[in-house]
């Protein structure tokens, strides 16, 4: 699209060139004058082209900043399900483990299993109330008996 544009505004600088161009072996005055008053029209014209044009090009490098962005975020998620798998610690209830905290020297937890299907690592948090407790997960709020 940006590319079909670019052209037409090179086209359309080509054609007041051309006008230009005419000028020179024109001797009239009211035709060069007419001539004048064209090129300036044309020129206005070009210039409102090729600042929506720039527009349009800040408006790519800016999609293309936020593509680079989710992709290197996609990449770091990739890392991070390959270190954990999914376990059931309680008949019908799932989380996601750590494989091997020990290689990554870090403690052993559980992670959130609806905040994983949103790509976010959230660590279930105990909670204690009176001799019950529960995990819960800070993100989502999702919490059971364990
Ligand atoms: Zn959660």
């Amino acid at each position: 699209m940006v590319i079909i544009e670019g052209t037409a505004l090179i086209t359309g600088i080509k054609g007041t060139i051309n006008m230009v161009k005419s000028l020179k072996s024109s001797y009239d005055a009211k035709t060069i004058t007419q001539a004048q008053s064209d090129i300036l029209e044309h020129l206005f014209t070009l210039q409102i082209d090729a600042l929506a044009l720039q527009e349009k090009h800040f408006a790519i490098i800016h999609e293309k900043e936020e593509l680079i962005k989710k992709v290197v975020q996609f990449e770091q998620w990739e890392k991070t399900e390959s270190e954990y798998e999914l376990q059931e610690i309680v008949s019908g209830t799932f989380v996601y483990t750590s494989k091997n905290t020990q290689q990554f020297g870090i403690p052993t937890h559980w992670l959130c299993t609806q905040c994983w299907d949103n790509r976010k690592k959230s660590i279930l948090q105990r909670q204690y109330v009176g001799h019950m407790s529960k995990l819960i997960c800070p993100r989502c709020k999702f919490s059971f008996n364990g």
